[in-house]
């Protein structure tokens, strides 16, 4: 079967949500489905024999990939939510913006200790929420065996900043 580049369904929006971002705007993979489905299952391909035991996804778009990787891999799916979303008890990481800063939770039981862990988000841009989400499940005790993205943009250096991670992307720019 021919599988479709899935480069050719990101889209994107210049200056959004600010000038000067050029936005990779994944709904239009999402809406394709079998483009959606060809990248969960390249991940489902990639990690089914990891002996994961649970998928960390970053709020939101993490949880749109993360669900189904984790449903077909059997295995818990834990999200890092933005503040005040998470309704136990929580570690909270903040952690330095272009402009400004921002906060990421997890819960304090999301995972036993010595977990081997993946976490997915859709975009990996300057690495700073993915490092601090690194940052939260190493506290609880988890084990990060490595993150995967729908997307890298390679030239942001996010992966400088993940010390080491192995690090899969689908699509890079
Ligand atoms: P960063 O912490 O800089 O790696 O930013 C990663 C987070 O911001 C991800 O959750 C992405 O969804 C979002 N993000 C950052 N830059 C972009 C972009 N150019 N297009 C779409 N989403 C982005």
């Amino acid at each position: 079967m021919i599988q479709p580049d899935l480069s050719e369904f990101i889209r994107t929006i210049p200056d959004f949500p600010q000038p000067g971002i050029q936005f990779k705007d994944i709904t239009t993979l999402l809406k394709h489905g079998p483009s959606f489905r060809q990248a969960v299952q390249t991940f489902i391909d990639r990690y089914q024999e990891l002996h994961l035991d649970a998928i960390v996804g970053i709020e939101s778009r993490g949880f749109l990939f993360g669900a189904p990787l984790a449903y077909q891999l059997g295995v818990g799916m834990i999200p890092v939510r933005k503040p005040g979303k998470l309704p136990a008890e929580t570690f909270r990481m903040e952690y330095q913006l272009e402009y400004g800063t921002n906060t990421i939770e997890i819960h304090r039981d999301a995972l036993l200790p010595g977990a081997r862990v993946l976490v997915i988000d859709d975009l990996l841009a300057t690495g700073g929420t993915a490092a601090a989400t690194c940052a939260l499940i190493e506290q609880i005790g988890g084990q990060v065996v490595e993150l995967a993205f729908l997307i890298e943009l390679t030239f942001l250096q996010g992966r400088d900043k993940l010390r080491g991670h192995p690090i899969f992307a689908l699509i890079q720019y």
